[in-house]
């Protein structure tokens, strides 16, 4: 069935926001995406991982080669103790058979680009530097004001506006805030030839007193990521006093790690990492919060980019099978729910691993390790092996 929706805005021009309006496109409306961030400013960010799950809304979009083309395949990932002993993997090289497609490694900036370009071209009008500062709903219709003053309306607002959302602020003010999750992280992007990493493959170090992350990617560049606990220390203004801190932080773990550090040319965040376990509701009249507006969670389970994906999809397809926008909204919350709630309760154990271990519980952690990556495979698996569908009807 057709919705008789005509209008829709978009706040957010990050992982659902071009997505959700590229479906909408699909189904003819007229949906601008107002992305508050200017164009100079689209490279901040680091990368990350795309698993299967996410992969296939990209497909569905017909965008899976052009994605594929600007990101590198991650064949699995390896754990090392702070001595740089292996002690355990997960191999990903089979996923393609088994999930229908393989977890990629992709920048951030690259990924907004080509959704936002992908996006425009389908006719959505997509607008950088365009801050949504409030909302007012009138009879039939939504309207956001951006900071230049400019007001919009439109039939519906989809809130995809990350983390730390205005659109949840205005329109469901009594949401929880994002809880700490204890992580900060610092990332960046090196060329570190000597470093011992195989190309391809992502190496996860517990350090003695933080964990480091680091993706070979081909071209020979390390993309990596280091996460502590110690808020302050990330807090850290001046950029070169950080390094010395991570420096510190990372003192008597594997040497490459230093040198990977040492080889940024500039470190990346820090980002205090926040989730959100449950939020009451998603939706209030005709505004409904999508991605990690919704329900935020740590990079620790790679899902929160793929989330976001299956969100989009999910949503546009009850706003074409449902007449009314609020029914739409209620539906899409019903179908996500549970799902997105044990990613971002499994992201936040995963987290919660990473936090530096004393002598006894790192030779525990070392043993364990094989059996958690086997339970946490098969979670893994349940996230991966989900597919979300735009043919049937949403009823
Ligand atoms: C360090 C780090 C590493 C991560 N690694 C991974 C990973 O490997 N795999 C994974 O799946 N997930 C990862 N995530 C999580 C992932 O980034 C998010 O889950 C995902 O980006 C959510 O997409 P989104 O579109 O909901 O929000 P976002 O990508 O956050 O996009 C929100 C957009 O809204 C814009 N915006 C905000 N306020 C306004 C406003 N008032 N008006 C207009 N625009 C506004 C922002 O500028 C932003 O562009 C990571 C997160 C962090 C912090």
């Amino acid at each position: 069935m057709r919705a008789p929706l005509r209008r829709a805005l978009v706040v957010g021009g990050g992982i659902a926001g071009p997505t959700v309006a590229m479906f909408l496109r699909r189904l003819g409306v007229e949906v601008a995406v107002l992305e508050a961030r200017s164009e100079a400013d689209r490279d901040a960010g680091a990368f990350l991982g795309l698993a299967p799950n996410g992969l296939q809304v990209l497909a569905e979009l017909g965008l899976g080669a052009e994605i594929r083309a600007r990101s590198a395949a991650c064949a699995g990932l390896r754990f090392f103790n702070a001595r740089g002993r292996c002690i355990g993997q997960i191999d990903h090289r089979e996923h393609a058979q088994r999930f229908g497609a393989q977890m990629v490694m992709i920048r951030r900036a690259e990924l907004h680009r080509t959704l936002m370009a992908a996006a425009a071209e389908r006719g959505a009008d997509c607008r950088s530097g365009a801050k949504v500062v409030a909302l007012a709903e009138r009879p039939g219709e939504v309207v956001a004001r951006l900071e230049s003053g400019e007001a919009l309306a439109a039939d519906v607002l989809l809130g995809c506006d990350g983390v730390r959302s205005r659109v949840r602020a205005l329109a469901l003010p009594a949401s929880p805030t994002p809880a700490f999750t204890g992580l900060c992280d610092v990332g960046g992007f090196a060329r570190c030839p000597d470093a011992p990493l195989e190309p391809g493959w992502t190496a996860m170090t517990f350090g003695r007193r933080a964990f480091f992350g680091a993706f070979a990617a081909p071209g020979g560049e390390v993309w990596w990521f280091h996460n502590n606990g110690a808020r302050e220390t990330m807090q850290v203004a001046d950029p070169e006093q950080r390094r010395a801190s991570i420096l510190a932080l990372h003192a008597g773990d594997p040497p490459w790690i230093a040198d990977v550090v040492r080889a940024t040319p500039t470190l990346l965040g820090p980002w205090a990492l926040h989730d959100i376990m449950t939020l009451p509701r998603w939706h209030a009249g005709r505004v409904c919060l999508l991605g990690d507006a919704a329900h935020a969670t740590s990079p620790s389970a790679g899902q929160g980019a793929s989330l976001a994906l299956e969100d989009a999809l999910v949503l546009a397809r009850c706003l074409r099978d449902t007449a009314e926008p609020q029914t739409a909204f209620a539906r899409f919350e019903q179908e996500r729910r549970a799902r997105v709630e044990a990613v971002v309760r499994q992201a936040r154990k995963n987290g919660d691993g990473k936090a530096p271990a004393g002598p006894v519980a790192a030779w525990f952690r070392d043993r364990m390790l094989p059996l958690f990556l086997r339970l946490g495979a098969a979670a893994q698996a349940r996230f991966y092996e989900h597919r979300v569908e735009w043919s049937p009807p949403a009823g």
